[in-house]
């Protein structure tokens, strides 16, 4: 069985705020699978909040300190621009990391086989003590750390298939080889990170593996990537859980991109990632919304995502 986590803070974080990460995401995406044949297949999971000692493993004590404290009376820009929080953020940011965690416990316990993570905000931009781009904690970096210090992993391999470089989660690892981040994504673009000559620091040299996408890159150049590079390298690795950032920007008719990456490809490139989980992992797979701006390419690719995930 997949979970799907959903919390109605999900939707409430930014309500009434003008932004392109906005609650209509969620909206369009719970739409559509709800009318997709799919929806017999998912187990719907209502997200419960993480302790903070889960996301104290990835950002300052201070910084989330600092974060749950907000007073926030209609709007506050966390960081130079693009970062806001509204009444519901600092408990949408709470629950967002708490349903990764519990996924993957579930994932871990036998309880769900796989499970996507509907959560707003998203987390992969998020570093050690800074909210940006979007995201305040990185919610699959705690999900990783998790299963490193709860469930004793030892090797936790990160797809990030979103359009942008996760700084925040190579960051988090790049002196870590317990963790695997696989980035593939535009580039030069936000956040301007994300350079293939970067492939990890100290021991986890040879753990961080960043793969330039061409603005005009589309399924063809994506699969090219995968079976040269990704699962080569998820081979070698030999993961024990495999989590995913799945943005969903790359798409074709997605405002914040360029490249021409089709809502089926989000489905090809799940069933990629699920044949090496079965190698390796039972086909243990965690997979995170992170971004995706257009409402329709956003929902029809959640649904071919999850349409392979289920099957
Ligand atoms: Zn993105």
């Amino acid at each position: 069985m997949t979970g799907f986590f959903y919390h109605d803070l999900f939707i409430k974080h930014l309500e009434n705020y003008n932004h392109v990460e906005r609650p209509q995401r969620l909206e369009a995406i719970h739409r559509r699978i709800k009318k997709s044949p799919i929806r017999k297949e998912l187990k719907f999971i209502e997200a419960e909040p993480a302790d903070l000692a889960w996301i104290e493993r990835v950002h300052e004590p201070d910084y989330v300190a600092g974060i749950m404290a907000l007073k926030i009376d209609s709007a506050i820009v966390l960081d130079w621009g693009d970062t806001v929080a509204t009444p519901a953020t600092p408990q949408a940011a709470l629950h967002a990391a708490g349903a990764g965690v519990q996924a993957v416990r579930m994932v871990m316990a036998g309880e769900l086989t796989s499970a996507f993570c509907a959560v707003r905000p998203p987390g992969h931009h998020a570093e050690n003590r800074r909210a940006m781009g979007f995201c305040l904690f990185n919610n699959v970096a705690i999900a990783a750390a998790d299963l490193i210090a709860e469930a004793e992993l030892t090797r936790v391999a990160i797809v990030d298939w979103d359009i942008h470089h996760g700084n925040g989660t190579e960051r988090t690892f790049a002196d870590n080889k317990h963790v695997l981040y696989i980035s593939m994504h535009q580039y030069p673009h936000y956040p301007g990170t994300g350079d293939a000559a970067m492939t990890g620091k100290g021991e986890g040299t040879g753990y961080t593996l960043n793969i330039s996408m061409g603005a005009d890159a589309g399924d063809d150049a994506y699969r090219q990537a995968f079976t040269e590079h990704i699962l080569p390298a998820l081979d070698d690795f030999k993961p024990e859980f495999i989590l995913i950032s799945a943005g969903f920007d790359a798409h074709a008719d997605d405002p914040l991109s360029d490249t021409e990456v089709s809502s089926a490809f989000f489905g090809e490139m799940t069933r990629m990632i699920k044949e090496t989980a079965a190698r390796h992992c039972h086909g243990r797979i965690v997979s995170f919304l992170e971004g995706g701006y257009d409402l329709d390419a956003l929902a029809e690719s959640v649904e071919e995502h999850l349409k392979a995930l289920v099957e």
